[in-house]
C-alpha cells in the first residue's frame, strides 16, 4: 500500500521533504495576565483528573497545611531563650505561665531546646507525609491521563497520523504528560504550599513590627514582576525546546527504523550529520530556557538581598531604640529569610508552570483533535455483508482540489476477483483505503451489499474486510499470536484451521519452534514472502468475505512467490478480492482487471481481454506474445 499507511509505513531515511505540523489551533505565545489565566484554564481543562483523586489530595493538603504552621512556629523557641533565659526580660500573656511553670531558667532553655527538635521533626513528618501523597496520585493522574491521550490518538483518522510526527506525538505521550502531572499536583501544591507560608509570614511580621513588614512587602512586586515577565518568555522557549527535541526523537527513530537501508546506503555519516545538527538546534533552545531560568533566579536573589539590607539596618536601629526586644528581631530575621523560599519557590514554581503549561496545551491538542472519521450518529451495525461492492461517481482529494481519484464507477459483483493495477501514483491504494474507510470520498460513495458504507459503524465494516498491506506489520512475538492478531479472542486452533486453509502448516511446522517461533521485532527474522503469508493467514482468520491484497514489489523468489500465490489462490475462494499487483503473475488468477492511470479507471475486462487490447495494460506490462508466460508458471 501507499508509504504513508502508518502500519505499512516504510520507514524514510531522508528527512521528509514535508513536514506538516500538526494541524491544530495553534495558540500564540501569551502575553501579560494572559499567562496565569493560562495556567488556571489548563488546570480547570484536566481538573476532572484531579478530582478523581480528592481522597489522596486532600490529606497531602492538610498534611501541608500543618508543616506550614510548624514552619511559623519554628523560630519561636530561640526568642524566648534569648529575651527570657539570657536577658532575662519578663514574658507577658500565655507565656508568662508557661515560664512559671518551669521556674528555673535551665528548664526552660530545655524545653526552648526540646521544641526546636520536636517542631522540626512533626514538620518533616508533615512534609514526607504530603510528598508521598502527592507522588501517590501525580503517578495515577499521570497514567490515567496518558492512557486518555494514548486512546485518543489510537482513534485519530489516518490523515491526522500521516501529518504527525511519531517522535513529537511519543514526547506528548511520555515527557509532555509528565510535565503535566507535575502541574496539577506538585506544581499546584508547591504553589499553594508557598502562598501559604507567604501570608503566614507576612501576616506574622506585620504583627511584629508593620514598619520593617512594610519594608519587606516592599521587595515583593519586583520579584513577582520579574518572574511574571520571564515566565511568558520561558513558556515560548520551552515550547520551541520541545519541538526540537521531537524533531531529533522522530529523525533517530527514523534512522533506527530504517537501519538496513541506513547500512545499505552508507548513510551512517549522513545520518549521524543529521542528528547531530538537530542536537545542536535541541541544545541552542535548551540553553536558552536554562538561562531565562538562570536570570530569573538572579534577579529574585539580588532583590530579596537587597529588601535583607533594609530590615537589617532599620531593625538594629528600634532594637537600640528599645522598640523591639532582641529575640523578635532574630524572630523577624528569621521570618524574613523564610520569606526568601516562598518567594523563591513561587518564581521556581512559576517557571515550572509555564513549561508545563506549554507542555499541558501540546496535550490538549492532541485532546482537541477530532477524529476525521468517525460513526455517524445513526451508523448501524454492518450485517454479514456478502461482498458487493460498489464505487459510484467517487472523487477523492487528498488536498482540496488536488483529486487523485476522479470519476470512479466501478461495480464488483459478491466473490468477484478484481486486480487493480496502474503505474505509481495511480490511486490504487488510496481506493483501498476509502473502502476501507480510512478517509471518506470528497464526492460519491462507497456501497457494499448496496449501502453506503458510512451507514455502518467503522468497526463492524472493518471487522469484515481482510487485509494484506504490501509492507505487513508484525509484532516482535510468536508466529501463532501474529496470526492470531487477525481476530480478536482467536485460539491455537483458529490459527491451525487458518494456517491449513492457506496450506502453510507444513511450512510452519518446518520452523524451529513452530508456530511458537518468535519473528523478531517487526517479523526481521522472516523473509519477506514468508511475512505475506503469516498476513494472509491473519487476514484468512479475521474471516468477512471482502479481501484486500497489496503484493508486494519487492521480488521474491519463484518458490516463495509460488506459494504465495497458491496461499493467495485459496483465500479468494468465496471472497470478493481486490488485489492490487504489480506484477503478470496474478493476473492470471483473477477474473477481472481494472486499470488506473492518474486517478480515473482507463480499462476494464478480463486479462485475455486487455492483452489483446492497445493501451496502458500493455505497455505496463509489456505482455509478451507466449501465452504460457503466464498460464504456464508452475502451480
Ligand atoms: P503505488 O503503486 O506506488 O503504491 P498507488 O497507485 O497505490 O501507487 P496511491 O498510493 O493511491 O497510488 O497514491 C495516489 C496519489 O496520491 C499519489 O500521487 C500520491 O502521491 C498521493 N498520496 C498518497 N497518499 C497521500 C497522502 N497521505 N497525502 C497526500 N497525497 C497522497
Amino acid at each position: 500500500m501507499n508509504r504513508s499507511d502508518p502500519s505499512t509505513q516504510q520507514p524514510v531515511i531522508a528527512p521528509p521533504s514535508r513536514r506538516i505540523r500538526l494541524r491544530l489551533p495553534r495558540l500564540k505565545t501569551a502575553r501579560g495576565v494572559f499567562d496565569a489565566r493560562r495556567v488556571a484554564s489548563t488546570i480547570a481543562f484536566f481538573a476532572r483528573d484531579l478530582h478523581k483523586h480528592l481522597g489522596l489530595l486532600i490529606p497531602a493538603g492538610l498534611a501541608m497545611l500543618a508543616a506550614t504552621l510548624l514552619s511559623l512556629a519554628a523560630p519561636w523557641p530561640v526568642q524566648v531563650v534569648l529575651d527570657h533565659v539570657i536577658l532575662g526580660r519578663p514574658a507577658r500573656g500565655v507565656m508568662s505561665d508557661v515560664l512559671a511553670r518551669l521556674g528555673d531558667p535551665r528548664n526552660v532553655l530545655l524545653a526552648a531546646c526540646a521544641a526546636v527538635v520536636l517542631i522540626a521533626a512533626a514538620r518533616g513528618l508533615f512534609e514526607y507525609a504530603s510528598q508521598i501523597l502527592q507522588a501517590d496520585a501525580a503517578h495515577r493522574i499521570g497514567n490515567k491521563l496518558r492512557h486518555r491521550v494514548f486512546k485518543h490518538l489510537q482513534q485519530l483518522s489516518l490523515r491526522f497520523h500521516e501529518r504527525s510526527r511519531t517522535g513529537d506525538l511519543l514526547l506528548r505521550l511520555t515527557g509532555d504528560i509528565t510535565l503535566v502531572r507535575d502541574l496539577l499536583v506538585a506544581s499546584l501544591f508547591d504553589l499553594m504550599a508557598a502562598l501559604l507560608l507567604l501570608s503566614g509570614l507576612l501576616a506574622m511580621m506585620f504583627r511584629l513590627s508593620p514598619a520593617l513588614a512594610a519594608v519587606a512587602l516592599a521587595t515583593l512586586p519586583a520579584v513577582v514582576a520579574a518572574s511574571w515577565l520571564t515566565s511568558v518568555r520561558l513558556r515560548a522557549a520551552v515550547r520551541k525546546k520541545r519541538e526540537k527535541e521531537g524533531d531529533l526523537i522522530s529523525a533517530a527513530a527514523e534512522v533506527l527504523g530504517a537501519i538496513s537501508h541506513v547500512q545499505a546506503f552508507t548513510r551512517e555519516d549522513a545520518e549521524k550529520d543529521r542528528v547531530s545538527r538537530l542536537e545542536r538546534s535541541s541544545l541552542r533552545a535548551e540553553l536558552k530556557t536554562v538561562r531565562l531560568e538562570s536570570k530569573l533566579a538572579r534577579t529574585v536573589e539580588i532583590v530579596t538581598a537587597l529588601g535583607t539590607c533594609g530590615i537589617l539596618y532599620l531593625g538594629v536601629g528600634d532594637v537600640l531604640a528599645g522598640k523591639l526586644s532582641p529575640g523578635t528581631l532574630i524572630v523577624f530575621i528569621s521570618y524574613y529569610t523564610s520569606l526568601v523560599k516562598p518567594i523563591r519557590q513561587l518564581a521556581k514554581t512559576a517557571g515550572r508552570m509555564a513549561k508545563a503549561s506549554s507542555c499541558a496545551d501540546r496535550v490538549r491538542e492532541v485532546l482537541d483533535e477530532v477524529p476525521e472519521i468517525q460513526d455517524a450518529p445513526d451508523a448501524v451495525v454492518a450485517p454479514p455483508l456478502a461482498g458487493h461492492i460498489r464505487f459510484e461517481r467517487l472523487r477523492f482529494d487528498y488536498e482540496p482540489g488536488r483529486p487523485v481519484l476522479r470519476d470512479i464507477h466501478l461495480d464488483i459483483p459478491s466473490g468477484q476477483r478484481v486486480a487493480l493495477v496502474g503505474p505509481t501514483g495511480a490511486g490504487k491504494s488510496t481506493l483501498m483505503k476509502l473502502l476501507l474507510r480510512f478517509y471518506d470520498p470528497t464526492a460519491g460513495c462507497v456501497r457494499v451489499d448496496g449501502r453506503d458504507i458510512r451507514e455502518f459503524t467503522l468497526e463492524s465494516l472493518r471487522r469484515q474486510i481482510s487485509v494484506v498491506q504490501q509492507h505487513t506489520v508484525l509484532f516482535g512475538t510468536t508466529l501463532g499470536d501474529n496470526i492470531a492478531m487477525g481476530r480478536l479472542g482467536a485460539t491455537r486452533a483458529d490459527v491451525e484451521a487458518a494456517a491449513r486453509e492457506l496450506g502453510i502448516e507444513e511450512w510452519i511446522a518446518s520452523l524451529p519452534n513452530g508456530y511458537d517461533t518468535i519473528v523478531g521485532e517487526r517479523g526481521a527474522t522472516l523473509s519477506g514472502g514468508q511475512r505475506q503469508l503469516v498476513a494472509l493467514a491473519r487476514a484468512i482468520l479475521r474471516g468477512g468475505r471482502i479481501l484486500i491484497f497489496d503484493e508486494p514489489t519487492t521480488g521474491l523468489d519463484g518458490r516463495t512467490e509460488q506459494q504465495i500465490r497458491r496461499a493467495l489462490q485459496r483465500a479468494m475462494r468465496n471472497r470478493t478480492t481486490l488485489i492490487i499487483s504489480h506484477g503478470l503473475r496474478p493476473l492470471a488468477d483473477v477474473d477481472r482487471v481494472i486499470v488506473l492511470t492518474e486517478g480515473r479507471i482507463v480499462q476494464d475486462g478480463s486479462h485475455d481481454d486487455l492483452r489483446g487490447e492497445v493501451g496502458v495494460y500493455r505497455e505496463l506490462f509489456e505482455v509478451p506474445s507466449e501465452p504460457d508466460l503466464v498460464r504456464g508458471a508452475p502451480a
